[in-house]
């Protein structure tokens, strides 16, 4: 994606600016960027105070030593104590941290504050008693139910760094992460429910058992009744420990450098690594851009992001931001088809939600159901939308807006990573304006740059290597147990700065747009194209819902864009000449060189749990390899019949 990268998306010159009634109370300055430019580390050490230290830092980064750095030196402080205890002395005790949503119809609960530090002060005790000491890890496989968040901030209670596992991995993911930073107590469930039944999760955790000899106890909550395989020298209930245990518990003021979690990336690009968050940097910076992305009101919010917590989105945006925040949520447990398509629609009506988060691939599944499910309910509560995950197709962007934030909400499309542990770059509502598939600029506070391929910053209007130029709080310290690959893998390509392995492009106002996977950028005749613009150009077309577009080798072109797309529910079967006009739209929206060689119509397209699509198993099809590590992927069975459609293709002319 250097200069000659065919790029019409940045050219996209539909803009929103921050509504006036919105600007005029929104918790972001414009000043905020001039200040935080003038003096960064002044920013930070201000932007420190939104949350509580029991010993105050006296340096704010040491970066003596790139790429290890400190943040927050000499400072300590307890994670859990920020996100529940503090609350409860401040008078908000009986305040509702989360209006929890099950699955099963009317099965709900409120839970406070306090009710929170309770059960979390429970749990803590509990696993003193089964021996955990400051220091060992604890992995975590459960579905969205409150005890979720209950143990998460009950390890951080005790200094015991959690690595959570998405519910929905296998027995082979969940073991291998057990292994690689070697936690000796799992706690999870019998399971949970999803698309209207109880679904397990105790015979994973079993069989990933009989592969971590060293995992000395099972500590399970109940809460679909179902059987299960009882081991009485490991397995415990929940009910037994944690709910008889004390509900005083002391937290211990841990080092801002003290380990707060390890959190395996998606896998979307490869085998997914241990990044490892530390206490004092990442609450920082995870309450902080909460706080000012989301222009959050303790008072009087409702605030929902739909992510799992088996994802970072879950730990900086459900968990530990917006606790820290004091905010009141929602958290839903099921799938947003059960028991109807407007379940999430539903539920923001009766809790009237003011901010919700999701992802570009709920949106773009919302979209090919159709607007009349949004439209029956009263959306009118919200008054902020936003994205993260991947890039927002414009057409989607416009679809949310419209469908969902009745074109009164500001969206923040938000640009991070699980490395990043933070948002980077987003617009801040009330301040900067929104362009549908511009994730806009970077935060006050962070350094954002595209750079070519020797290392220089790329003018207006050029594509290249996304990269931060700067340290940020919430910054990965390291890859579990691998410096070297900490080093290699972000900050080798361009020494000193950190290499997010993204492509983007700075448009003519120097906004940013993300363009996709360095990986999955394709050389077709000698033009750098990215994946994300033609799926974009895709996307456009009234019949398609979602594409996934991958670079295929090709004798002729070097390499060829092949599509594989998913047409929108309106569209019916697209009719006989479909794949002409879909091949047609591209080249009329991009240009004759990025028209797909192979169309593929599919039913469903390889997701990540976190709902990215993978485009590399993709590639492997487009190019007859035998697909790649798959065990990320949401569902399994998707590339056996991709797999099977790819081989009966015909290329176009
Ligand atoms: P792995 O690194 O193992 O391949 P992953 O990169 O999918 O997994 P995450 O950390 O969950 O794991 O995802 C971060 C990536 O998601 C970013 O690098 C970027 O490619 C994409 N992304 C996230 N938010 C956005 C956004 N708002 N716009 C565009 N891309 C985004
Ligand atoms: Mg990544």
């Amino acid at each position: 994606m250097t200069d000659d990268a065919i790029s019409n998306l940045a050219n996209e010159t539909r803009h929103f600016d921050p509504p006036a009634d919105f600007a005029a109370h929104a918790n972001a300055t414009a000043s905020a960027y001039d200040e935080a430019k003038a003096d960064r580390l002044g920013y930070w050490a201000k932007e420190a105070e939104r949350i509580s230290w029991a010993t105050p830092f006296t340096e704010v980064l040491d970066w003596s030593n790139p790429p290890f750095a400190k943040w927050f030196i000499g400072g300590k402080l307890n994670a859990s104590y920020n996100c529940v205890d503090r609350h409860v002395e401040a008078g908000n005790g009986d305040k509702v941290a989360f209006h929890w949503v099950g699955e099963p119809a009317d099965d709900t609960r409120d839970i406070t504050f306090g009710e929170m530090k309770d059960q979390v002060s429970q749990a803590a005790n509990a696993l003193i008693d089964l021996g955990v000491k400051t220091g060992d890890r604890i992995a975590i496989y459960m579905p969205m139910i409150p005890e979720a968040v209950v143990a998460m901030l009950a390890c951080a209670r005790l200094g015991a760094p959690h690595t959570v596992v998405f519910g929905g991995f296998s027995a082979d993911a969940l073991s291998s992460r057990i292994i690689d930073c070697d936690a000796r107590i799992v706690i999870t469930s019998d399971g949970g429910y999803r698309r209207g039944a109880p679904a397990a999760l105790k015979p994973a955790v079993d069989e990933a058992l009989l592969k971590c000899p060293d995992v000395r106890n099972v500590l399970v909550v109940r809460r679909t009744g179902q059987d299960v395989e009882w081991n009485d020298d490991k397995d415990v209930w929940w009910h037994d420990i944690v709910d008889k245990a004390s509900t005083d518990h002391t937290p211990e003021a841990f080092d801002a450098e003290h380990p707060l979690y390890v959190m395996y990336t998606s896998g979307t690009t490869g085998k997914p690594k241990g990044i490892l968050h530390t206490t004092g940097g990442y609450l920082v910076g995870a309450t902080s851009t909460h706080y000012n992305v989301f222009d959050v009101k303790p008072e009087t919010d409702v605030y929902w992001c739909s992510a799992d917590i088996g994802w970072v989105t879950g730990h900086s945006y459900i968990v530990y931001g917006p606790m820290a925040n004091g905010v009141t949520q929602v958290m839903y447990e099921g799938t947003p088809d059960t028991p109807h398509k407007g379940r999430w629609w539903e539920i923001i009506q009766d809790k009237k939600v003011t901010q919700f988060y999701t992802a570009p691939t709920a949106i773009r599944t919302f979209m090919k159901w159709g607007d009349e499910i949004p439209a029956k309910f009263d959306l009118s509560s919200l008054r902020l939308l936003g994205s993260v995950g991947e890039s927002i197709n414009p057409e989607a962007y416009m679809w949310y807006r419209k469908a969902i934030g009745g074109d009164r909400c500001p969206i923040v499309d938000t640009w991070w990573q699980t490395e990043t542990g933070q948002i980077m770059i987003s617009p801040l509502p009330g301040v900067t304006s929104g362009k549908p598939g511009s994730a806009m600029t970077a935060l006050p506070g962070i350094s954002a740059d595209v750079l070519d391929d020797a290392g220089d910053p790329v003018p207006n209007g050029s594509g290249g290597y996304l990269v931060l130029t700067e340290p940020w709080p919430a910054m990965l310290r390291t890859l579990w147990g691998d410096d070297e690959r900490f080093k290699e893998t972000y900050w080798s390509r361009f020494p000193g700065k950190y290499f997010a392995g993204d492509g983007a492009k700075k448009d003519n106002d120097g906004d940013i747009w993300l363009m996709g996977r360095v990986d999955d950028v394709m050389n077709v005749s000698g033009h750098r194209l990215s994946t994300i613009e033609i799926e974009s150009a895709l996307v456009s077309h009234p019949k398609v819902a979602e594409a996934a577009v991958v670079g295929a080798t090709d004798d002729m072109t070097g390499q060829a864009p092949v599509a594989f797309v998913i047409l929108r529910e309106s569209a019916g079967d697209g009719g006989a000449d479909v794949i002409k006009e879909l091949r047609d739209h591209v080249a009329k929206e991009i240009g004759a060189i990025a028209k797909p060689k192979k169309v593929l119509i599919v039913a469903e397209l390889p997701k990540t749990r976190s709902g990215k699509i993978m485009r590399r198993l993709l590639r492997d099809v487009a190019e007859n390899r035998e697909v790649g590590d798959a065990t990320t992927l949401a569902d399994s069975t998707v590339m056996d019949l991709i797999s099977t459609g790819m081989s009966t293709a015909k290329d176009e002319d």
